[in-house]
């Protein structure tokens, strides 16, 4: 790449520290500029146009350039820019939101609290966790099940609940009170012969032995991301969710669903736990809550979750926790809109109605000479390709050259997921797969 001197790639190199990248060796490749958005679609600083196939980060469902968010915003921002929820204030569209998200939630929830992002909230529901369980009297219940490729985010709790050892190694993560199960990945660790069902009980039965070796009196919650996503999109068998419940439910472990990237329409249905039968007793929301137009991430607790807290902070005089941005007035006035905009133009139809048509087109590229397996469900899924000699190499490589024939995805190992916004037509689906069809011919 020739970097231009003072240009906003030169400079980007010179000042910015960018995720998951190697610091070391960043100017070598440097960044795409992205410019503006329009629908499915991003503009880079030289005018070429990309269909963004992972919807930036898994998130802007309505699209790019999506005028009502911005009146709503800028009428928000003329009104009341910022005020805050601590101690005895409140506004209007936070509350507005938090009564729309208790009315949509797919079980009886009680309460919101709103945060800006997903790790945030993930983290944040740790805390709680800790905080009921001491309520309860229950000191020793604190330990933490997630799952290994689970992602919940990078704060220090909601990176320890995180299964990837990247978002470990060197960071001294994990903390000593969470530990992982394994990944439903039915397709990549079933035993010969074993069914579905099978591979769902023996997940049970893992997770069950390992709360029985911990001690039930020690283990607190189980998190879960309905579909797994930023591991490499794995969709877990029909009957999975219903034997980890029952599981959870025999040792009195709270189940925590981690919709950030499930919500409002990604599988198919409103919520994942919809279309996989989740009864949570929390349900963190974040991303397609407001396109992630502005960062904004919500808690959604049962009473039985958030009971305890209430009694705890009514002895302590006080719920000691609170974050600036709580609840911000234009990120919860543009969440609100957004959601309006999936109920109305039925984003939530268009992804199962496109989806036999995403998914087709999916295994379609599995068949290609250089992939071995696809897996997905509503408008999310992931090609996986032969390995090469270097892990995530080939995944690297398709990635390249998706990019080159003007389609953002995102490689997770030799895995390329795909997440497009719920606006996508079937004609977008099927340019971005022939764009994909053609990368796949053009890597070595
Ligand atoms: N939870 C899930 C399921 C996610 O996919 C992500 C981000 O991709 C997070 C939590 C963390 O969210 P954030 O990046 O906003 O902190």
């Amino acid at each position: 790449m020739t970097v231009m001197p003072n240009s906003t790639e030169a400079r980007d190199i010179a000042y910015q520290l960018h995720p998951l990248v190697d610091l070391r060796n960043y100017g070598k490749t440097g960044a795409l500029v992205i410019e503006r958005g329009e629908g499915v679609y991003v503009y880079d600083n030289a005018g070429n146009r990309y269909i963004e196939g992972l919807a930036g980060l898994w998130s802007v469902a309505v699209g790019f350039g999506e005028t009502r968010l911005s009146d709503v915003a800028k009428r928000q921002m003329d009104q009341l820019a910022y005020y805050h929820i601590f101690a005895h204030k409140t506004h209007g569209p936070s509350v507005d939101l938090a009564e729309k998200l208790i009315q949509m939630a797919p079980v009886p929830m009680s309460k919101v609290h709103f945060t800006s992002s997903g790790s945030e909230a993930n983290d944040l529901v740790v805390k709680m966790t800790w905080y009921r369980s001491n309520a309860l009297g229950k000191p020793a219940k604190k330990k933490i099940i997630g799952r290994v490729k689970g992602y919940h985010g990078v704060t220090i709790a909601a990176g320890s609940i995180t299964g990837l050892p990247r978002n470990h190694e060197s960071f001294d993560l994990p903390l000593d009170r969470m530990r992982h199960v394994s990944c439903p990945d039915y397709a990549g660790s079933a035993l010969p012969g074993e069914s579905e069902a099978e591979f769902s009980r023996r997940m049970a039965a893992e997770l069950e032995a390992l709360i029985q070796a911990e001690g039930p009196d020690t283990v607190a919650a189980f998190f879960g991301e309905p579909v797994m996503a930023s591991g490499g999109v794995y969709v877990p068998p029909e009957t999975y969710w219903r034997e980890i419940q029952a599981v959870l439910r025999r040792h009195d472990v709270l189940l925590i669903a981690d919709e950030v990237i499930c919500g409002f329409g990604r599988t198919g249905a409103m919520f994942g736990c919809e279309t996989f039968g989740i009864e949570p007793d929390v349900m963190v929301l974040s991303k397609q809550i407001s396109s992630s137009y502005m960062p904004l991430s919500a808690i959604l607790m049962n009473e039985r979750f958030y009971e305890p807290i209430a009694d705890e902070s009514e002895r302590r005089g006080v719920f000691g926790h609170g974050y600036t941005a709580s609840g911000h007035p234009v990120a919860t006035a543009v969440g609100l809109e957004n959601i309006r905009i999936i109920e109305e133009r039925d984003l939530v139809g268009n992804c199962r109605r496109l989806s036999p048509l995403f998914l087709e087109r999916l295994a379609g590229l599995a068949e290609h000479r250089h992939a071995k397996a696809w897996r997905g469900v509503g408008l999310i899924g992931a090609v996986e390709l032969k390995p090469w000699a270097r892990a995530g190499a080939a995944g690297a490589a398709l990635q390249a050259a998706a990019q080159a024939e003007g389609v953002i995805a995102r490689a997770i190992g030799d895995s390329l997921c795909f997440c497009p916004p719920l606006i996508i037509t079937a004609d977008q689906v099927n340019a971005m797969f022939d764009a994909v069809g053609r990368a796949l011919d053009a890597i070595a």
